[in-house]
């Protein structure tokens, strides 16, 4: 596996590799199976693999939540390794923005609702990062977690918006065998906080098998109260909303799809997750 810091040491190499078919996957680093269930997916559909590991700076709203973000590249990229990664591109803050940034994207509704509503500017700083790196790798797929399904769906609007001609490819939310999500964060939970974390998902899982007793806010209420039986958690929002704009759903038959998505945090450590209802 390649390890480039600069952007022109990478273009470099993937430019002598053109003609290969080129996979990508965007993270942050502190890997875990989640992470590299993409990877995997990407060796699987691709000639060749690259992946990027930055915190990005500006898609933090929270400084302490940027400041204390894992940070552990040698693991990760033995990790990377380990599942036939070719390339990892790991820039430095000064490498991907000399200049502040000041493009602002529109990504519509979408960004209105749940994660664009709690985090300010986070989905323009997600936006601004992925299409620079899809810039400087130029890949024919990119890999994204469905973790994530905000995210991806603003990832699948910038496309379409931008014309970009990268194929984004979804993939399944990869757990802990408790259920809980695999998150870089959940490094930071406290064992207390660890123990109880998977509850979060139990309530989601639970209740949205119910569409045909429940209503979509008796399903939320439900969930909510379900949650608020754990002294641990504070709910930061617990929301029934359809799968393209993730625009809240009072009505089943209004939705050809729906899922369930929930923000929870514990102690100062906020973790998302979400449910397909149908
Ligand atoms: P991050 O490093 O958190 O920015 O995540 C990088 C990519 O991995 C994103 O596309 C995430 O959605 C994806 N990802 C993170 N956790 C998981 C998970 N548990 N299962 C599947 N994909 C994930």
């Amino acid at each position: 596996m390649l390890i480039f810091k600069t952007i022109n040491e990478t273009r470099e190499f993937l430019c002598s590799q053109k003609g290969k078919s080129l996979g990508f996957v965007p993270t942050m680093g502190a890997l875990h199976q989640g992470h590299l269930d993409l990877v995997r997916k990407a060796r699987q559909e691709n000639e060749l693999v690259a992946v990027s590991i930055f915190v990005n700076p500006i898609q933090f709203n929270n400084p302490e939540d940027l400041e204390k973000y894992p940070r552990m590249p040698e693991l990760d990229a033995n990790m990377l390794r380990s599942v036939g990664c070719d390339v990892l591109f790991m820039p430095d803050v000064s490498e991907m923005y000399p200049q502040p940034e000041s493009t602002v994207y529109d990504f519509g509704p979408i960004e209105k609702v749940m994660e664009g509503a709690a985090r300010p500017g986070h989905f323009n700083g997600v936006g601004i990062v992925v299409r620079k790196l899809f810039e400087i790798i130029e890949p024919q797929k990119a890999y994204f977690g469905e973790k994530d399904f905000q995210q991806l769906a603003v990832i699948r609007e910038l496309v379409r918006k931008l014309s970009l001609s990268v194929q984004i490819v979804g993939c399944a939310t990869v757990r802990e065998p408790d259920g809980l999500a695999m998150s870089s964060r959940n490094m930071r939970l406290t064992d207390n906080e660890r123990a109880v974390a998977p509850k979060i998902y139990q309530a989601l899982q639970t209740y949205a098998r119910h569409k045909e007793t429940l209503t979509p806010s008796s399903m939320k209420n439900s969930i909510v109260k379900e949650l608020h039986n754990e002294p641990l958690f504070r709910i930061d929002y617990i929301e029934i909303a359809d799968d393209t704009y993730l625009q809240p759903v009072s009505r089943w038959a209004d939705a050809s799809g729906a899922l369930v998505f929930a923000a929870v945090f514990l102690g100062n450590v906020r973790l998302i997750d979400n449910v397909r209802i149908f």
